[in-house]
């Protein structure tokens, strides 16, 4: 299936190693180079917010989905190609799943893993075969994919459920697996 919309769940945080943050702002320019359309959680913060500037500032297509309650907290994104405020974190996930062709992971926190695995058990329960990417990003999800090993070989979940994410720990595979830039063979 050909990719035109990435997913990108990641963290929030302003307060993260840099080395994280720049990781986001790498993959948004990728995104919007391939001319690949970045769907997201409409955030202005994180790495959240440097995916979407770095897609922004290379005149790419940033679709930002923020509910309203969420304005306590977290603010949304002012100038983004397109935004939906949503009532409800369920609409969220929903209207971000129905817009895009494959969802990433880079380093995030607790609403991070959250998106993750409510696509990652939608999947397991054959509502959808979009593809999911955890990138692996200097060994950030490490123990997250020992848990995950540890729950399939205890019987927790079946060995397929193995095949409903690829782990990738560079750049280039993520981009390679993400069709945002093609394989040159040499
Ligand atoms: P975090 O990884 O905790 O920094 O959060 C990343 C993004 O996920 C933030 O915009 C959070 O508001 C969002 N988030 C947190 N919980 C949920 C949830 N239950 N459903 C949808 N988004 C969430």
């Amino acid at each position: 299936m050909k990719i035109e919309s990435v997913c990108v769940f990641c963290g929030a945080q302003n307060a993260v190693p840099q080395a994280h943050l720049d990781v986001g702002t790498r993959l948004g320019k990728e995104i919007a180079k391939a001319n690949k359309k970045l769907v997201y959680g409409g955030g202005d913060c994180g790495i959240m917010g440097a995916v979407a500037n770095a897609v922004l500032d290379a005149n790419g297509w940033v679709t930002g989905v923020f509910p309203r309650s969420l304005r306590r907290i977290e603010k949304e994104h002012q100038s983004l190609s397109e935004i939906h405020m949503v009532d409800t974190m369920h609409q969220r996930k929903q209207i971000m799943f129905d817009k895009s062709d494959v969802f990433v992971v880079l380093p995030g926190g607790f609403g991070t893993m959250d998106e993750m695995f409510e696509i990652l058990t939608w999947k397991q329960v054959k509502l959808h075969d979009k593809p999911v990417v955890i990138f692996n990003h200097l060994g950030y999800w490490d123990h997250l994919i020992v848990l995950m090993e540890n729950i399939i070989s205890t019987g927790f979940a079946r060995p397929e459920t193995r095949e409903l994410y690829t782990v990738v720990n560079t750049m280039e595979e993520l981009l390679e697996v993400c069709q945002i830039r093609e394989v040159v063979e040499a």
